[in-house]
């Protein structure tokens, strides 16, 4: 199993009380090595931090440089939610470059994960909701401009609408973006994913499970992408403080096993990114996130 980690994740300094669950990372990670099964499956890699070449495959020179240079108006670095520092600049750089990492490591080994990423509310020229730099919108368009991949599958079932990559990739014909989303979460203004499935507050495992089933198949049959880029949002299990779906944590192990299944059966390459998940009790979120690597290891073990 092929994960892609930097300290560097935990370890941005954020203000008393600031909500985002910056530990989760550190502490998934310590999970992942102290697991007497997976830790002995794992293989770590860290990649080279992104390049402003890289980051203009899919933003403007002007975001770009205005965020590595700290010179965002205040009110575009409010609007990403995180203040301004030279460990976010450095941590937003590596975790961009371990997504691609993860993407071509997908490409050759069948599946990757990065332990975070997932920076779907990122647009091309500004930043939004914890997103800076669209990952996985970049390391599409780097495969398809690398020729590496024909048509690119953006798979997005964090709870909150794929806005950013939805808006960014709307005119990339060979790259599918499909949005699973709480119809009443943030952002409230939506963007139009190639495919859109809004949910109702609420939505319990099976309406959540069938609809992904139904959708997946679909657009695989139509598209058949050579790869498929998944955030894998823990923020859909009802727990979450963001999270307007009510999931169960055995639906998320369910989804995420779906999605490797059929990844598998076709032979498509998976890169896998964290995505969201928002509870004040780290162990609950880093409980969500783990039923990834769960599936990863119980699908690819063969
Ligand atoms: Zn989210």
């Amino acid at each position: 199993m092929n994960v892609f980690y930097h300290p560097l994740y935990s370890a941005l300094p954020l203000p008393a009380h600031h909500r985002f669950p910056i530990h989760k990372y550190r502490l998934l990670y310590e999970r992942l090595l102290a697991d007497p099964e997976l830790g002995k499956a794992v293989h770590l890699h860290c990649a080279e931090p992104a390049t402003k070449e890289q980051l203009a495959r899919v933003h403007t020179p002007e975001y770009i440089n205005d965020f590595i240079g700290g010179t965002l108006p205040a009110s575009a670095q409010k609007r990403i939610g995180f203040p301004h520092s030279d460990t976010l600049v450095a941590r937003t750089l590596q975790s961009v470059g371990n997504s691609l990492g993860a993407a071509y490591c997908a490409l050759e080994h069948g599946i990757a994960v990065n332990l975070a990423g997932g920076y779907h509310h990122a647009f091309a020229g500004h930043g939004s909701g914890y997103c800076i730099f669209n990952d996985l919108a970049i390391a599409a368009r780097e495969l398809i401009q690398k020729g590496r991949a024909d048509t690119v599958l953006l798979l997005d079932l964090d709870v909150h609408q794929g806005d950013g990559s939805a808006s960014i990739l709307g005119d990339d014909a060979d790259i599918i973006t499909l949005s699973l989303h709480g119809e009443q979460n943030f952002p409230r203004l939506k963007q139009s994913s190639d495919y859109d499935f809004p949910l109702p507050t609420g939505c319990d495992d099976a309406l959540y499970l069938d609809t992904l089933e139904t959708a997946l198949n679909l657009v695989l049959r139509l598209h058949q992408p050579d790869i498929i880029l998944y955030n894998a949002g823990a923020d859909v299990v009802s727990e979450d403080e963001l999270g307007t779906l009510s999931l169960s944590l055995d639906a998320v192990r369910q989804r995420d096993s779906l999605v490797m299944d059929m990844a598998k059966q076709r032979s498509i390459p998976l890169c896998c990114a964290l995505g969201g998940g928002y509870q004040r009790n780290l162990t609950r979120v880093v409980d969500v996130h783990w039923q990834l690597l769960l599936s990863a290891y119980h699908t690819y073990k063969e």
